[in-house]
């Protein structure tokens, strides 16, 4: 029902397959965040259209609406929703951390009132395995504890140390054989609270590894300084997923140091904002200078906002408010994310893989004609 093999190593970069009881994934992939079950502005088909193989969502919101009980009884994700590829939901511990009001923490897991009407809720592992267990993703995570960064060492290696005992909780109340589980690694920018996080977790044999608690604040040479690290630390045969990461560039980077599976919110958050991301670099469209400009967000593109729509149409639509815009630049923007990973792959495949590194970091450096930066 589920396997991972890497095909080809360039460096150490990986091609490789994910299977899933929903489909095939080719690694490394970028998954785009579905939060509440859905791809903000975009329907399960424009996802196809883009080349979308997995999708994400996310376990805190969906549990406070509609409630994860709801979405079983109505056939899990792939049932609720129209997308009916593969899935993954992350544990809910990051967004309780970043959204929740009220939390109080302790070792048994976290109460805290909704961000949206205040009732409480309890989050422990094996809650999270629950609820997990009723969304019914072909991927859940491991129940973890994610401090923001900068934070005192002490509170990093606590939160490290519990995840790991939160991992085990995670493993027993974990029981739907057609999920995979994946254990997820922290101890913030801290080498050895980070080397000690991988090794309590890889012998805790989990079918996949995440390194989690990046992005949240530190500097961008330690996350890549973290993630060389995981390389070498996480077993080579299973996927390894870098939550919450990045910037294309940070894509090519972490690809570079052994990193299979990405999501991200900048592709669809900085869309509806009006942000643009091409191979030469964002595009603001509120930008006066696109105002007659008749040229597609990214000529070199051959997604379906690139193939209809001017720049000049994209800043007026989204001056206007218009709900199309939205729709229009996301496309457009997880097309980029999704292809630029197709073609990393292709170049992993070919053994050519640093030229395309040093071709793309070139290109996303030198601001173009017509691009701001
Ligand atoms: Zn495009």
């Amino acid at each position: 029902m589920f396997s991972f093999a890497v095909d080809v190593l360039a460096g150490r970069a990986r091609a490789g397959r994910l299977l899933t009881p929903h489909g095939a994934v080719d690694t490394p992939a970028f998954m785009p965040v579905g939060t509440a079950g859905a791809v903000k502005a975009v329907t399960p088909r424009d996802l196809h259209e883009v080349g979308a193989q997995i999708v994400l969502a996310n376990t805190y919101h969906l549990m406070l609406r509609p409630g994860d009980e709801l979405v079983a009884e109505l056939g899990g994700l792939h049932g609720f929703t129209g997308w009916r590829g593969p899935w993954l939901t992350d544990s809910g511990g990051y967004q309780v951390m970043s959204l929740a009001k009220l939390r109080t923490l302790d070792e048994e897991g976290v109460t805290f009132r909704s961000h949206l009407d205040g009732t409480e809720y309890v989050l422990t592992p094996e809650r999270s395995m629950q609820v997990q267990m009723n969304l019914g993703a072909d991927i859940v995570m491991a129940f973890d504890e994610c401090p923001m960064l900068p934070a005192p060492r002490d509170v990093v290696a606590a939160a490290a140390a519990r995840t790991t005992r939160w991992a085990e909780r995670s493993r027993r109340a974990h029981t739907r054989r057609d999920q995979w589980l994946f254990g997820i690694v922290q101890g913030g920018v801290d080498a050895e609270l980070r080397e000690r996080s991988a090794r309590e977790l890889v012998a805790q044999d989990f079918p996949g590894y995440a390194v989690g608690g990046l992005a949240v604040g530190e500097a961008k040479p330690d996350t890549m300084r973290v993630v060389a690290q995981m390389d070498r630390l996480l077993p080579e045969d299973r996927p390894r997923y870098l939550m919450g990461v990045g910037t294309p560039a940070d894509l090519v980077e972490a690809v570079a140091r052994g990193i299979d599976l990405f999501d991200c919110v900048l592709p669809t958050r900085n869309a509806r904002n009006g942000q643009l991301f091409t191979r030469h670099g964002r595009l603001s469209i509120r930008n006066a200078r696109y105002r007659r400009d008749p040229r597609p967000p990214d000529p070199g593109c051959s997604c379906p906002t690139c193939t209809t729509a001017s720049r000049a149409y994209l800043r007026h639509l989204h001056l206007a408010g218009e709900m199309t815009a939205a729709t229009l630049m996301t496309v457009h923007n997880l097309f980029f994310y999704l292809d630029t990973l197709r073609n990393m792959r292709q170049s992993i495949v070919l053994g050519r893989f640093e030229e395309f590194r040093g071709e793309m970091l070139r290109a996303l450096s030198a601001a173009a004609d017509g691009v701001d930066s």
